[in-house]
């Protein structure tokens, strides 16, 4: 048995490796490149390779197998990579060219997956929830997304899309345009660009999220009622994951997450639509902050 598991965090702008203790889960190296994208796919692989020869050299141990966290997912049925928007990655048999190149067994996951994985192992879960069994990871920022972990492990899907709630459909009068397709996306109601529009078209000035919650903390009606909007709609969208998933835990990440009345007020939003009179698991924020991704692709060959 290798003493250390590994994970790399392929991001736009930087590419990262985290070896972590086996025994005691604890991140012993970690480094990070440039991802450089714009110089192609083969590039950006032998940058990896790079990587991984760097970190195994400094902890004197070739990895016989890698979890990787990329942007987008790697379709099981096509075996090519999808929706990412590292856009050189699109279309490429990742996970393929990734076992030839390392010479390694490789598991990928998308960012969001990689973040519940996270936060349930090593993060917030762990620490506050500790016999969690089905935990709900979330990513709420500038895009909506998601990954289901139930004991411990992962659940992919069918079609690599588990945990994808930002695309179920809220019902709304008017439904705006998502970049999926379709309409009236969770991702186009309380993402933070869709709260900085709802707010702008109130108030009729832009400010970031960030400014729109201290506004309200002050008792501003345009902000205040912004805030309200999120908790109503963030209740809404996530009654529906729960009535199938019934979480133990649910880990909010990403910039929205930050709000507190998120978590102050998001029980009984959720209750109101809940098929269940109250809604008694655990809302939490993160713990890893950036470590997350890395951690959890580390984690997916625990
Ligand atoms: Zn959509």
């Amino acid at each position: 048995m290798d003493r250390y598991y590994w994970g790399v965090d392929l991001g736009g702008t930087k590419i990262e490796c985290a070896v972590m203790c086996r025994e005691t889960d604890t991140c012993v190296v970690r480094e990070r490149v440039p991802t450089e994208g714009d110089l192609g796919y083969r590039h950006v692989l032998d940058n990896i390779r790079l990587l991984i020869d760097k970190c195994a050299e400094k902890v004197g141990e070739y990895p016989s197998r890698i979890g990787f966290g990329t942007p987008g997912t790697l379709d099981p049925q096509t075996g090519v990579m999808k929706n990412c928007n590292s856009t050189h990655l699109n279309g490429q048999p990742l996970d393929k060219d990734l076992r030839i190149m390392l010479d390694c067994e490789v598991v990928l996951a998308n960012d969001a997956n990689c973040f519940a994985l996270a936060e349930a192992e090593l993060g917030a879960v762990k620490q506050q929830v500790p016999d969690a069994k089905v935990v709900f990871g979330i990513i709420l920022g500038t895009g909506v997304g998601g990954g289901l972990v139930v004991n411990g492990q992962l659940i992919g899907g069918h079609h690599g899309i588990g945990g994808e709630w930002g695309h179920n459909r809220l019902a709304c009068e008017d439904a705006v345009d998502c970049y999926c397709g379709r309409q009236g996306c969770v991702e186009t109601v309380i993402s933070g660009p869709a709260l900085e529009r709802f707010y702008r078209n109130l108030a009729g000035e832009s400010l970031s999220l960030k400014e729109i919650a201290i506004k309200a903390a002050q008792g501003d009606g345009y902000a205040c009622h912004t805030i309200n909007h999120l908790i109503e709609r963030f209740g809404e969208a996530m009654a529906s994951v729960i009535n199938v998933i019934d979480p133990d835990a649910i880990v909010i990440g990403g910039g929205v997450g930050n709000i507190d009345a998120l978590y102050q007020f998001g029980p009984s939003a959720i209750e109101k639509y809940l098929f269940n009179p109250v809604f008694s698991a655990k809302l939490l924020k993160p713990e890893l902050g950036d470590s997350a991704g890395v951690f959890g692709a580390a984690r997916l060959v625990k």
